[in-house]
């Protein structure tokens, strides 16, 4: 059997919102962030969510990858807002 249908058949119901039928397999942590193909990292999710969570993964790392100046100002911009990031170089004059 492959892994893919044993991960929908471990899950038969949307890991995400829990309601809809699991359709698709999705790696809880992306591979991009380190993530591996192991069953652990695996959940059944349903095809709304999975676009939503691939939407949420996809937007920052295609932020980095563009190389405007206006871009990276935003980036900048929502990195200092964010209270939890307190480390990052601020414009402390
Ligand atoms: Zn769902």
């Amino acid at each position: 059997m492959k892994q893919r249908a044993q991960i929908l058949a471990r899950d038969p119901v949307c890991k995400v919102c829990g309601r809809a039928a699991s359709a698709q397999v999705d790696h809880i942590k992306p591979l991009a962030q380190g993530g591996d193909d192991s069953y652990d990292n695996l959940q059944g999710i349903c095809i709304p969510c999975h676009a939503t969570k691939t939407a949420s993964e996809r937007q920052p790392i295609e932020r980095a990858s563009m190389g405007s100046e206006l871009i990276r100002r935003n980036t900048y911009e929502v990195r200092h807002n964010d209270p939890r990031n307190t480390t990052g170089p601020g414009p402390e004059h």
